[in-house]
């Protein structure tokens, strides 16, 4: 480890305070830390270094709550995974949120992991994560990328470049994004809210901005729209083992069945995508229509009809459009 400085933030006045200093300091390293589940191991294998942490812990009063309104949900940035999973309403009413928190990690981290921590978790690719690896270019920019050539197994299909193919590793994003959440950032200037699709970028060719959040923004929280749909929602994961593992393909989905007919329906892939992946041509295949087999096949393959492929991740297209039909046909039959 090397020394690096450490704030505890109280009160919104001193995250004011140390989000004006960060304007002034433009080029020094600023990380806040949540649970740490993430920053801290990325600290500790010196991928990542920055020179000062601002613990927002003490904030948790301000962004650590579950609410609901008429029309949503609202969840704290800083509410821990496991508050969010376990909650009864959002197990309830909210499906797809709770399994895609539940099926995270381990008990031990979700107790410790926010929410706000879990959208911005950096990915799982060895070659970022392994100092030892010189060419990355989303640890160093221009150094090139060792996963083109090497072990990609784990890797995006969707949502590529030539610069980056690392897979965005977390599932509630997912659950967000099938459900058009919104989140709220708040900077030195004030709040803005942005629908949350919008908060990841794909890597381009600058894979080392991985959202829109400027210097010193902090993610206050969500707001999850109710609707017709969010009762009939599921999140299915297929992994490498049963438990305490991250996706290979993931499909977070939630429907409107009236009459037999599928009025509306939200996918989004996770596992296979450099961002939390809305797959809108799939559900447009599927609006009007019965919810069966044939139609769910169809949607799938549609899902997946731009992904770039490599030899070492080919196979997830394949299984990919098996998970997601799978996903459909739970999701039509669930009693709701
Ligand atoms: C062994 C292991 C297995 C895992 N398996 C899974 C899995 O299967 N699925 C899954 O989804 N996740 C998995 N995770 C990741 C885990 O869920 C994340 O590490 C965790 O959610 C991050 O939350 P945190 O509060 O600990 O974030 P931190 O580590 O505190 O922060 C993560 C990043 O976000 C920034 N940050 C934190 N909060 C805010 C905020 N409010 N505003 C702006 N920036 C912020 C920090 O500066 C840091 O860069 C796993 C982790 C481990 C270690
Ligand atoms: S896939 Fe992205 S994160 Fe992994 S080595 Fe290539 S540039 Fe780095």
């Amino acid at each position: 480890m090397y020394p690096f400085g450490y704030q505890r933030i109280d009160t919104p006045q001193a995250l004011k305070a140390a989000q004006q200093r960060q304007r002034g300091e433009a080029d020094k390293a600023v990380s806040y830390l949540a649970g740490g589940t993430t920053l801290l191991d990325l600290m500790k294998l010196g991928t990542l270094a920055p020179a000062e942490i601002l613990d927002i812990n003490g904030l948790a009063h301000d962004y650590g709550d579950i609410s609901w309104a008429d029309d949503e949900l609202r969840l704290g940035a800083l509410v821990r995974m496991s508050a969010a999973a376990d909650h009864p309403r959002i197990r309830s009413d909210f499906p797809v949120i709770a399994q895609s928190l539940d099926l995270a990690a381990s008990p031990q981290i979700r107790n410790m992991a926010s929410l706000g921590g879990n959208v911005l978790q950096r990915t799982r690719c060895n070659y970022f994560r392994q100092t030892g690896w010189t060419a990355c270019n989303k640890r160093q920019p221009g150094s090139g990328c060792a996963a083109m050539e090497g072990v990609n197994r784990k890797h995006a299909i969707l949502g590529v470049s030539d610069h980056c193919i690392a897979a965005y590793p977390g599932d509630f994003g997912q659950a967000l994004v099938a459900l058009e959440a919104r989140v709220d950032i708040l900077g030195f200037h004030g709040t803005r809210t942005l629908p949350f699709h919008q908060l990841h970028l794909a890597p381009g060719s600058e894979p080392e901005r991985e959202t829109v959040l400027l210097p010193g923004e902090l993610i206050t929280g969500f707001h999850v729209p109710i609707g017709p749909w969010t009762r009939r929602s599921l999140y299915l994961k297929i992994r490498d083992r049963e438990s305490y593992e991250f996706a290979l393909v993931s499909a977070a989905v939630a429907m409107h069945l009236d009459d037999n007919v599928i009025r509306d329906v939200r996918i989004a892939l996770g596992g296979v995508a450099t961002k939390p992946w809305r797959a809108h041509e799939a559900e447009q295949q599927l609006i009007g229509r019965r919810p069966d087999l044939p139609a769910f096949e169809a949607a799938s393959k549609v899902a997946f009809a731009a992904a770039v492929t490599r030899p070492g991740n080919r196979y997830k297209v394949d299984l990919g459009q098996q998970t997601l039909t799978r996903a459909l046909l739970q999701l039509a039959e669930m009693e709701v």
